[in-house]
């Protein structure tokens, strides 16, 4: 401000010395007026240049340009300076915000949850790629529209409209279809000024699994109750008639048929569930093959024998010769699995028919075990649900036969448990084939020397 003043002071003192010390040579008696002349000339002069700095400085600011400096010197210069190191730190304080801005929408970017931000009205501001999935969003098109308008699910109508949110809803996908459901928790949080953050999950997996708890503790309590039912009627019939010898003896043959039925199912419950809750099996317990299909000799004609007291004509069942191989694996669980699908044969085959089992090896080192029947086959569209618990394609014959509903439930899982692959093939009315095949890894030849 000093240096303005000494400017102004100065000008206006050359300006004046310049007008007197001319009128003084020109008109000695005008002397004063001159002096005065020169004052306002001089004093015109420092505000014409005055203003053309603060133009200057005007159209600097209008560009704002913080990196170039308007002028140096003078009020002008200073005020210029001030202005473009404020300029400056403010541009370095947006820049910084910009970047934790990017870094927070990049992390809300990578969430495996879809989030949706929502302004006071609901319409939408932002939202990230597993929001966009989950809603079929595209940010060109959607950003700023109602919320409401692109996601019309009544359920969720209602949740936004009785604005309580301290809970989630669960809704269709995007992506939902009858054969492949997809569905989403989604839940409003309000925050600052009534906007709204939408969080949303995909819990297909989830509630799946959920239907699946209910329906297999559902099965399992009818598959008990039934043989449990009966088995109180006939304690209740024991107890309140009097039976002759005989009758007794055929009411205590029913109900250890009961029993036993239950006994299979609580026993197959818990081979699967030991299945499931194992770790992995590995290569190391070598099994001769040929051992194993005595095994599952054995336990088809203990089977072939029982039914045929009923049916009367006996099976026809054809073991190949096994010699040679063996698998890596759990003794007990291949048997099992072995047996089942061998039982499974007989029990859907009517009395006489054939049922031929087999061992050979495959290229590449893998090796099949099949076991192919001339039974009354299973309609394509029933095969790729066999090996859910408790489905049935025949139940009657099913538990006529001692089933529970598990054993190919449990085939699968000690098939997937070894690496193997269960094929099924079948014709409705001509049979069905039922193949293990082992990877190399757990196949080999025994070597003839040992
Ligand atoms: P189950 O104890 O009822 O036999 P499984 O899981 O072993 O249960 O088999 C599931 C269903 O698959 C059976 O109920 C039956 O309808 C069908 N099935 C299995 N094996 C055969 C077969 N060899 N021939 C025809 N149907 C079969």
């Amino acid at each position: 401000m000093f240096w303005r003043i000494f400017l102004y002071l100065a000008f206006q003192s050359v300006g004046g010395f310049s007008g007197w010390f001319f009128a003084r040579n020109v008109a000695p008696g005008n002397a004063l007026v001159g002096l005065l002349v020169g004052m306002v000339a001089a004093g015109l002069a420092w505000f014409l240049v005055d203003a053309v700095r603060g133009v200057k400085l005007l159209r600097w600011l209008r560009m704002g340009d913080a990196t170039t400096p308007a002028m140096s010197g003078g009020l002008w210069g200073e005020v210029a300076d001030r202005t473009r190191r404020q300029l400056k730190s403010r541009e370095r304080q947006t820049q910084a915000s910009d970047e934790r801005l990017q870094d927070f929408l990049a992390a809300l970017q990578a969430s495996p949850n879809g989030v949706t931000l929502l302004d006071a009205q609901a319409h939408i501001e932002w939202f990230n790629q597993t929001a966009a999935s989950h809603f079929g969003f595209e940010t060109q098109r959607d950003v700023l529209q109602h919320f409401g308008n692109l996601v019309r699910d009544p359920g969720f109508a209602a949740y936004f409209s009785a604005r309580d949110f301290r809970r989630d809803v669960t809704m269709p996908g995007r992506a939902d279809t009858p054969t492949r459901p997809v569905k989403l928790s989604v839940q409003l949080h309000p925050y600052s000024d009534g906007k709204m953050l939408l969080l949303s999950r995909d819990v297909t997996a989830l509630e799946q699994a959920d239907a699946m708890r209910r329906d297999f503790v559902a099965n399992v309590s009818h598959e008990i109750r039934t043989p449990l039912t009966v088995l109180a009627g006939f304690v209740e019939t024991l107890q309140t008639l009097a039976l002759d010898e005989h009758e007794r003896h055929r009411y205590l043959d029913l109900m250890a048929q009961q029993s036993s039925r239950m006994q299979t199912l609580v026993s197959d419950l818990l081979t699967l569930s030991r299945l499931e809750g194992s770790p992995p099996v590995g290569a190391t317990e070598w099994v001769p093959v040929h051992l194993l299909m005595q095994q599952v000799a054995q336990e088809v004609h203990a089977l072939t024998e029982h039914l045929s007291q009923t049916s009367g004509q006996p099976h026809v069942i054809e073991f190949d010769e096994f010699e040679g191989t063996e698998l890596a694996g759990a003794h007990s669980e291949l048997l099992s699995a072995m047996a089942n699908l061998a039982g499974n044969a007989v029990r859907y085959t009517p009395a006489g028919g054939t049922i031929h089992v087999s061992w050979r090896m495959l290229p590449e080192g893998r090796g099949e075990f099949s076991v192919q029947d001339t039974g009354s086959g299973i309609a394509a569209e029933h095969i790729p649900r066999l090996t859910e618990r408790f489905y049935r394609v025949d139940s009657s014959r099913s538990r006529d036969t001692g089933g529970t509903g598990l054993g190919l439930a449990i085939v699968k899982h000690v098939a997937q448990r070894h690496g193997a692959e269960l094929k099924i093939e079948s014709t409705p009315g001509k049979g069905s084939t039922f193949s293990l095949v082992f990877p190399p890894a757990r196949v080999k030849a025994i070597d003839p020397a040992l």
